[in-house]
Formats: structure tokens, sequence, C-alpha cells
């Protein structure tokens, strides 16, 4: 058998992690075993599926390198196969039309609210003769539900069966009066028609599961195999929500997170295998199944994530990582973006991916090479260009001039040699440097900065420090 999995995502506007994780889940099981991952935008909500929402849906996908195969299924566009398939089961006695009016509904739902009990469809249609339709009312068609027995579920997570009496549920609508189909139903003839082997998605979908059960065991279809993953609860463990922090791919990427540090993270925050913790997609295709998927809620913890950020920044190329950082900078109108400032920033980078947790302090801590003259200075880097700093500067001018060539090895040996001469410890001669090549006390290697600026930048930052 191929395996074959799909991500069914509702064009909301955003893709929420908890999607997307289901998302690198299914992509990474069909992988694993060789077989198909599809994409169905589930696009029947037609006012919120606009080409904007569901171009959210692809470019997440691509910026986690998710790809699919094939074509994406829009399930808009199905609607036809659906109702082809509710006459199918009105055929065999399977489906029927309710006349319920939406007073009516209201009235059934108030009159079980009042008796203590939950808010279900009584039937009223179920039995009745059709001769009784009354004319001209729309009707829905709902499914001939099972009254008695259990439906039971497989889940591969939870490892079990997972029952509900049938007694507790009622006759689910498969095509409302207006003759669209319901969520429902198009799921289970969707995934029919696609031949999805596994669905895998959030165990919020537990309750639609059953029903869906329902709908398969009426056309007398195979059941895919079910697992559902435990929802990413926020760091307090109650629902994730914007308070805790960011929740969708672009807000993670806003935020400066790369997208394999958060696919890791996804991935590591749901399942596990050994203590293996920093896995490429390579490894990831290799190591997943479904058996190493926990039990229980996880904890979005954002404290993890940006230090695996940390992790993956530390082993991306520079050449991205500049791109990342000039992407960023070119938004701010107190620089320059230039090609120079891009090959300062370039030849910075070894010394800046050290320290930074996100693209963000990345581009943060890379801006100085963008800065016009003359430089507006923290408080602290001020008290380093006293009297006692511009004369080091000073004497520092002449020989940074004289150094050929301009690289950090010779800028290294320059400054110990000047601190020597003069008696200075090796910070009291970097740290007015850093202030006037940055405006701040923090830098990559006071070496690896000059030599990023080069000599010209680096003698204009100290002239203009000596005139300040
Ligand atoms: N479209 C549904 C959602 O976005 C998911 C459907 C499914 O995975 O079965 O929640």
């Amino acid at each position: 058998m191929k395996i074959r999995t799909r991500f069914a995502p509702s064009p909301t506007g955003l893709l929420h992690i908890g999607n997307a994780r289901a998302a690198l889940f299914n992509y990474l099981f069909a992988r694993h075993h060789g077989g198909e991952f599809v994409l169905r935008i589930e696009d029947t909500d037609r006012e919120r599926s606009t080409q904007q929402a569901v171009d959210v849906i692809f470019e997440g996908l691509k910026w986690m390198g998710l790809d699919w195969n094939g074509e994406p299924t829009f399930q808009a566009s199905r609607q036809d196969r659906h109702a082809e398939v509710v006459a199918q089961l009105m055929e065999k006695g399977m489906a029927y039309r309710c006349y319920c009016t939406a007073e009516e509904l209201a009235a059934m739902r108030e009159k079980a609210r009042a008796e203590k009990r939950p808010p279900r469809y009584d039937g009223t249609w179920r039995d009745r003769d059709p001769a009784d339709a009354p004319e001209g009312v729309p009707y829905a068609i709902r499914l001939k539900a099972p009254k008695e027995g259990e439906t039971i579920i497989k889940d591969l997570v939870q490892g079990e069966e997972v029952r509900v009496a049938n007694a507790e549920m009622d006759d689910l609508i498969l095509l409302r009066s207006d003759g669209t189909p319901t969520y429902l139903l198009a799921v289970v003839v969707d995934d029919h028609d696609m031949d999805i082997t596994h669905v895998m998605r959030g165990d919020d979908h537990l309750t639609n599961t059953f029903r869906q059960a329902m709908i398969y065991r009426a056309m007398g279809w195979n059941l895919p195999e079910f697992a559902h993953l435990p929802l990413i609860h926020g760091p307090d463990g109650a629902k994730l929500s914007k308070r805790h922090g960011a929740q969708s791919v672009v807000e993670f990427r806003e935020e400066g997170i790369l997208p394999e540090a958060l696919c890791n993270y996804l991935l590591r925050l749901g399942w596990g295998h050994g203590d293996a913790e920093i896995l490429d997609r390579e490894e990831q295709i290799k190591l997943f199944d479904i058996d190493g998927i926990g039990r229980s809620p996880s904890r979005m913890d954002y404290v993890k994530l940006s230090h695996l950020n940390g992790i993956w920044m530390r082993r991306a190329n520079d050449e991205r990582l500049t791109a990342l950082v000039m992407q960023r900078l070119a938004q701010r109108d107190d620089l320059n973006h230039d090609e120079t400032v891009r090959a300062r920033v370039l030849a910075l980078m070894p010394g800046l991916k050290e320290r930074a947790k996100t693209v963000v302090e990345l581009a943060d801590n890379a801006a100085f090479a963008g800065l016009r003259l003359p430089l507006t200075l923290t408080p602290k880097a001020e008290k380093h260009l006293g009297e006692e700093g511009k004369k080091v500067l000073a004497g520092l001018e002449t020989r940074l001039a004289a150094l050929e060539p301009f690289t950090p090895e010779g800028i290294d040996s320059t400054l110990r040699a000047f601190a020597t001469e003069h008696e200075l410890k090796l910070g009291a001669v970097a740290q007015p440097l850093r202030a006037a090549m940055t405006g701040t006390t923090t830098s990559p290697g006071i070496d690896l900065t000059l030599a990023a600026l080069g000599r010209e930048e680096v003698l204009a930052r100290i002239r203009s420090a000596l005139s300040a």
C-alpha cells in the first residue's frame, strides 16, 4: 500500500503553528515511507477563502520546506461530487430530507437545554413519511446515523481504540438547505477520492472523526488510519493565545526565526527519538514515525525555540543570513543599505551569528555597519570617548592608516602593540574604538569589526569621534 497523507487547511488568513506542525508530521510520515503528501485547500467558506488567505498557506509551507505532491485540490470545486455522494446515500436509504426550520431547530435545542440534555437533533424527520413533506419548504439532508451500538476508531497516537456510544450522536447534516455540502461530508468524500491512507490532524477533530466514520460506514468505504495529535498549549498550560506570543508561521518569521529552527522545534515538541535534539530534514525523514508522537498536550516554550534558532543560525550560510539581515536593514531610513554595507555585514557575519538568537537580533547587531556619521552614542559608549579614549583613538589613527594589509590579524597585532607600548589593557584600547565604530559598547571582535568596515570607513569614524 502506498502511503498518502494530506494537509487540509481552511484558509483563515494565517497558518497556525498547530496546523503547521500537522503539516510537518504528515509530510515527514509520507516521505519516511516513500509515500505521497498532498495538499487540499478547504475553501468552502467562500468569504474567508480569499486568494491572499490561500497564498498565506502556500507561502508558509514553502518557507518551511514542505513541498507537496501534485497540484493542490480546492475543496469548493468538488461540490458536485459531494452532492453526488449524498444522492447515493439517499438511494441506499442512509440519508433523509429534514424540513425543520431554523425556528424548530432552535426550539429543539432550547427544550434539550431545559431538560439538561445535550442539544441534539431529535430525529423528527428520520422516520417520517416523505409524503408528509411540506411544500415549498427548503430541506437539509441528514445522515441516518446508527442509534445503537458504538462507533469505534483506532487511533495511532493513543495506541488504542477510542469509542463513543451511538446514542450520544445525532443525525448530522450532509447537505445544507442551500444545497452546499457540510465540512464533515466534504472531508470524507475528498479523503476517500484522494486515496488518503492516513489522516493526521489535531485532536480537536476527534468528535468530527466519529461523525465522519459514520459517513464512511454508510457508504461502505474503508476508513483511513487516524492519528490525532495532542494540541500545543501556551507555556502556562492554557490554550495558546496571543498573550503568550507568536502563534502563526508568519509571526515567527517576523520575529526572526529560521524555518529549519521552527520545524526542528515543532517536531521535537510533539515527537521524540531518544535524546536527538538537533535534526536536519534528512534526519527527520529518516527517523520520523507515528510511534514517537507523544500522547499528551505539549507546551510552547519560546525560550527553547530561540535557543534552537541560535544553533541553526550558527549552522546557516553567511550569504543567506546577510540577505535576511539586509531585508530588515532596508526598512530603516536612518541607515545606508547599499552594496558596501552588504559586504560589511557579510564580513561581520561569522562574529555576529555567534551571539544572536534571532534574525532580528542579528540585524540589530549588524545595523552599525550602515550608520551615517556622526554616530549617536549610547551613554555607556560616551564614557569611553572621554579624554583618555580620544588619546587612544588619535594614536591609533596613524597606525591604522599605515597598516598593510588591513586584515583582522594585522589589526589585532597593531592594537596589541599599541596597548603594550602605552601600558594599557587591551580593553582600554578596544572599547574607545568600539564606541567610535558602533556608537555602543558591544560588537563582534574589534579586529573583525574594523576589518569589515574597511580602512577608509574606520578612519572616517575615528575622525568623526575625535571631532565630537
Ligand atoms: N480544514 C480543517 C482545519 O483547517 C482540517 C480538516 C482535517 O484535517 O480533516 O481545521
